[in-house]
């Protein structure tokens, strides 16, 4: 039982014209009240509803900040206890004052994620809900933004519990079944079996599939640009990145370190990776730039090979070439300001036309072709799919994942004719991983763990 009231911001600090103070638990009303000055009492208000009034000193009764108060009381709110908000007007010092009179009673400061877990706790949301919020607060895309939202409002849940309501049947089936030891009655089981867990691992091994693209929406498509030294991949990044984190120079080799840089193109996000020139080379700080580069191009969902077309190729551009052609590439024809003298059938019997972009970073052209070029390679591959249901967390993925495992036990058990009361245990630690992903029988130290990932005041 929770019996406890805590306090924190829930909005972002220094944005804004407005600022929220939220306050939830059983007192929240009567402390909000201890220091609101107002002619309406909020401890007589009626739940939802926004009163108008000042925040004043406990003791002086000196008024604070105007503010606007909106009363929710238990169960109608976020967390399902009462919760009391405070709007002040302005930044950072407002709002602190308010936390700070707050704080002099008995409320105490949230932990990072309080709120969601007491919304958990309390039966609000389950816990794959939660964990969409997480990525709702980190997700850096509006793509990815639309998933994690789904996510909250259970569209993960709903299928997870349908294939729990599946494995129960089963489990049901076997125990009815479990003391008539007769043969024509164990074979019907064992093919009752078969066919729910079949059905299951279907279902699934589809939301998996969609693991991938949930990831890559999440973190971005991790696009690595290559090249050999001084061909103008930090310039193409800065270009794309339009600011200036990596160092451009014309001395080759100096971009040592692997820069990384999130943008977005047409709402895909991309996770940019600059590399030092991949060559070999006896010099050590060189050297493991070289080295991180060739650990950015095995991670590398996307590869974007910039050439300078104002020289023929080198040696180590068709080294390159070799290494990436069975990957997702993109050439970059740079430079194209200057001459060329590069030669384009050793190109272009290589990779697709439709993914040889011609550009001169300098004079700041063809960037959009190349943005163009990106968005048709991840579009044609349908992650546009809008009502999938995306599995981007990692320990739903590894759940489902054990929840095959069993289910593939419990089948192969059914072939070899295994005993239906020893089948039952794999139905029912697949109906258990799958109750894992909901927050059905978690540990309190997993529920921690995963509410201590989020960001204070939600
Ligand atoms: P990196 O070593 O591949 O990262 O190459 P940089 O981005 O550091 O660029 C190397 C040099 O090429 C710099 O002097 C850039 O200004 C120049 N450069 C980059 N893009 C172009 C371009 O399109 N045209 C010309 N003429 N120079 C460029
Ligand atoms: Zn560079």
């Amino acid at each position: 039982m929770i019996n406890d009231t805590i306090a924190a911001i829930a909005t972002a600090v220094g944005e804004g014209s407005i600022a929220v103070v939220r306050v939830s638990g059983p007192d929240a009303v009567a402390n909000v009240e201890a220091i609101f000055s107002s002619n309406e009492k909020l401890t007589e208000a009626a739940s939802h509803t926004v009163h108008y009034g000042y925040i004043v000193d406990r003791k002086t009764r000196e008024k604070v900040e105007e503010v606007l108060v909106t009363v929710m009381r238990a169960p109608r709110s976020f967390t399902m206890e009462d919760v009391v908000e405070i709007s002040t007007h302005g930044g950072v010092i407002a709002v602190k004052r308010v936390m700070d009179l707050l704080l002099e009673s008995d409320i105490r400061l949230a932990e990072p994620g309080e709120f969601t877990k007491r919304a958990f706790l309390n039966g609000r949301i389950d816990l794959s809900q939660a964990e969409a919020v997480i990525d709702l607060i980190r997700s850096k895309s509006e793509r990815a933004f639309s998933v994690a939202l789904k996510q909250v409002q259970g569209n993960l849940s709903k299928q997870i519990e349908e294939q729990r309501y599946t494995l129960l049947e089963t489990m049901a089936h076997i125990e009815v079944n479990i003391d008539y030891p007769e043969h024509d009655v164990e074979s019907m089981t064992s093919a009752f079996i078969r066919e729910k867990c079949s059905s299951v691992m279907d279902a699934i091994e589809k939301l998996l599939k969609t693991a991938n693209e949930g990831k890559i929406l999440r973190e971005g498509i991790v696009t690595a640009i290559v090249g050999r030294p001084n061909v103008g991949k930090s310039s193409l990044l800065n270009a794309l990145a339009k600011e200036s984190k990596a160092i451009v120079t014309d001395i080759p080799g100096t971009t040592r370190d692997v820069i990384e840089e999130f943008i977005t193109i047409n709402g895909i996000p991309l996770k940019l990776l600059d590399t030092a020139g991949i060559r070999d080379t006896a010099d050590v700080v060189e050297k493991i730039g070289v080295e991180r580069s060739k650990n950015a191009l095995e991670e590398a969902d996307l590869v974007i090979l910039v050439l300078n077309q104002n020289e023929p190729l080198h040696e180590d551009d068709i080294q390159l070439m070799e290494q990436i052609k069975s990957r997702q590439v993109i050439v970059v024809l740079n430079k194209m300001d200057l001459p060329q003298n590069l030669n384009m059938d050793q190109i272009e019997s290589r990779f697709d036309a439709q993914h040889i972009v011609k550009m001169s970073v300098k004079e700041q052209e063809g960037l959009d072709a190349l943005e163009e070029a990106i968005a048709a390679i991840f579009f044609t591959g349908g992650i546009e799919a809008n009502d999938l249901t995306y599995v981007s967390n990692v320990r739903h993925i590894a759940l489902l994942k054990k929840a095959i495992v069993s289910l593939q036990d419990a089948i192969q058990a059914t072939e070899e004719h295994i005993p239906i009361d020893l089948i039952q245990i794999d139905v029912r630690l697949a109906w258990e991983h799958l109750g894992e992903i909901i927050g059905e029988a978690v540990g309190d130290s997993l529920i921690d763990q995963i509410f201590s990932q989020f960001c204070l005041g939600k």
